[in-house]
């Protein structure tokens, strides 16, 4: 079932225009990422989907309904970047404000302690370190119940691992069954956690497919380093459809090709009982993907500390 849809959209901010052309849907129980470089259009669009921006052209629904229909505020948790709680808000307080926006809110207690913030409802926003005001950001998303999340730049300016604990969150709420839309600019996050990625470069989808699928689309060569056992006569490399060349580093071999690379140069060396030594193979990523798609390289932004939106309070 179609969770997201997004057809044609279009944002201007007056001369700027933010989305020329981004269609994508997301379906059910999917982790799906929006992926590309600073100033792409990412936010914008995230923002016409949580009803806090209304597009120029285009249509967005979200549960079948407009992103502004009213009952979409208990259904659709969002955290927003750059959206801070005040200073001196302890983490009690803050749960107990975000529920009270909300007919049916889960169990703000449970939820504190399924994010480790169980320990923290005394401690004012200000004390918390980047790792825990993510998690409260998290927690604020999803008090009210919501079918769907939607978290833009979740993990920007955490240290590795706060960041792949945030991973782990990401998969529990999933497991959850809710459904999430995940704005990111890490490659690996991407690669990790979603399910379909849609690639936006310059207001437009460069790309949509699962992250094996856009990495498998590039075709790159491929790169294996060995050490093999006896010397090997390069004519029995040179001569498999997959490799392209081969090259000699004092006693090390690399093998540039294309295709299963790996499978066909070791099924050679198997039927003349060579061992590969220092076997290293180097493969292609999203990262490749992303800079082949967008022209960028990835880029990092200055890191903010974010907290949920006030789900009450509108953009434009
Ligand atoms: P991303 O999230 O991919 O970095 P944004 O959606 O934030 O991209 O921004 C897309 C473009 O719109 C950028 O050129 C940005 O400078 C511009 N932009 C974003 N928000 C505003 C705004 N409120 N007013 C004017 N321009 C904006």
């Amino acid at each position: 079932m179609t969770v997201i849809e997004v057809k044609n959209l279009r944002k201007r901010y007056g001369s700027t225009v933010a989305v020329r052309d981004v269609s994508f849907t997301v379906e059910r129980g999917e982790i799906f990422g929006i992926l590309g470089p600073n100033g792409a259009g990412k936010t914008t669009t995230v923002e016409c989907i949580a009803g806090l921006r209304t597009p120029d052209a285009g249509s967005v629904t979200v549960l079948g309904r407009s992103p502004h229909d009213h009952e979409l505020r208990r259904l659709v948790g969002v955290q927003l970047q750059e959206s801070q709680l005040p200073e001196k808000m302890s983490v009690r307080e803050a749960l107990e404000l975000y529920s009270a926006f909300y007919p049916d809110p889960v169990d703000w207690r449970a939820l504190a302690r399924e994010l480790g913030l169980g320990e923290k409802l005394g401690t004012r926003y200000a004390k918390l370190s980047g790792g825990q005001k993510q998690r409260l950001s998290i927690a604020l998303a999803l008090i009210g119940d919501p079918e769907v999340a939607v978290l833009d730049e979740l993990t920007t300016g955490l240290d590795p691992q706060a960041r792949r604990d945030t991973w782990g969150l990401i998969e529990q709420i999933r497991d959850r069954g809710v459904t999430i839309l995940l704005v990111t600019h890490f490659m690996e996050e991407a690669e990790r956690l979603c399910d379909r990625l849609a690639v936006i470069d310059a207001g437009a989808v460069a790309a949509l497919d699962t992250p094996t699928g856009l990495i498998a689309g590039l075709e790159t060569e491929q790169r294996l380093r060995f050490r093999p056992s006896k010397p090997l006569d390069d004519g029995l490399l040179t001569s498999l459809p997959e490799v392209l060349r081969v090259k000699h580093h004092g006693g090390q071999l690399e093998v540039v090709g294309t295709g299963n690379l790996l499978h066909a140069v070791t099924s050679v060396l198997a039927t003349n009982q060579i061992i590969a030594a220092e076997l290293r193979v180097e493969q292609a990523t999203l990262d490749d993907a992303f800079v082949r798609l967008t022209g960028h390289s990835e880029e990092t932004r200055p890191t903010t500390p974010t907290a949920a939106a006030d789900p009450n309070e509108g953009l434009s």
